[in-house]
């Protein structure tokens, strides 16, 4: 139903505090929130706000929270839905859908709109011939494209979109005046990674033997979710040995279980490749 949808307008509370590291993606968003809060700023020398841009990065990284965050931080209303949300749609459906969202949108301006894996309705055209759903697929872009070239450049909606994958993402989409900027936003580095543990260790009961320069220096390659999920996963295994605070050997054991976890995935989908 289109609740399902587009219900996840919210009372965003999610600041640039809430995001760690990401410096540059945060610097370059905050200009969009500059878009949100003072648009008579630019419109007044003639410049055109920009409609749109594509957070670029692998999966937990934080495109969503940052998208959440220029939301919060501008104070206006967030919409969201997922690109993958259209694959199984009836014929005209995705279309009409999109349609609604835009209007909802343009009542609410100034807003977000958030589009989740984008490459799932935005993968170039003409190129997957083989798959029942293309068509429909096709149709729900071409409707993307539509609404983002009918609101007017001042409409006051700026529109997010999330991606893994912007090589495989139809050319039309990247054109100028649709989302012709792309943010990066890349696994964290150690000193990254440090300050993502300090959000998420902030809520936790913890024993003094908790470093988090150690944590930063045996996590590499994880993502922001994995960092979050690993704090959690200490904390249930502390919670579990009945322990009143959680200390380095539970964080310790996270690590192997995630670790243990993300090799089991991997081995999964090898035989298959
Ligand atoms: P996906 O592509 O899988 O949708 P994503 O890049 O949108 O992932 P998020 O959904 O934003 O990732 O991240 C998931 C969760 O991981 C966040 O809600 C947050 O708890 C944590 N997280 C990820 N990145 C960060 C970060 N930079 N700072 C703090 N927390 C983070």
């Amino acid at each position: 139903s289109k609740a399902t949808l587009f219900d996840k307008e919210q009372g965003v509370k999610i600041n640039f505090k809430d995001v760690a590291g990401l410096e540059e993606a945060k610097e370059e968003v905050m200009e969009i929130v500059d878009f949100l809060k003072n648009p008579k700023r630019y419109t007044a020398l003639g410049a055109k706000i920009p409609k749109g841009a594509l957070l670029v990065g692998p999966p937990g990284t934080g495109k969503t929270l940052l998208a959440k965050a220029v939301a919060g931080e501008a104070q206006v209303p967030f919409f969201s839905l997922s690109g993958s949300d259209f694959v199984e749609m009836f014929v005209g459906v995705g279309a009409s859908r999109v349609r609604d969202l835009f209007k909802q949108a343009k009542e609410k301006a100034p807003c977000i709109v958030f589009i989740d894996e984008i490459d799932a309705i935005g993968r170039a055209r003409g190129k997957n011939a083989m798959q029942g759903s293309n068509d429909e697929r096709e149709n729900t872009l071409n409707q993307l494209l539509t609404e983002m070239d009918g609101f007017g450049t001042n409409s006051g909606v700026i529109i997010l979109a999330a991606t893994n994958r912007a090589d495989v993402l139809d050319r039309a989409l990247l054109r100028p005046g649709r989302f012709d900027r792309q943010i990066n936003v890349d696994l964290p580095e150690k000193e990254e990674r440090k300050a993502i543990f300090k959000v998420h260790l902030k809520p936790l009961k913890l024993k003094d033997n908790v470093d988090i320069e150690f944590l930063a220096s045996q996590t590499p390659g994880f993502s922001g979710a994995e960092i979050a999920n690993l704090c959690n996963e200490a904390a249930l295994i502390a919670a579990r040995k009945k322990k009143k605070e959680i200390d380095k050997q539970d964080f310790l054991d996270a690590v192997d279980r995630i670790i243990a976890g993300l090799e089991k995935k991997s081995k999964i989908i090898t035989p298959e490749e």
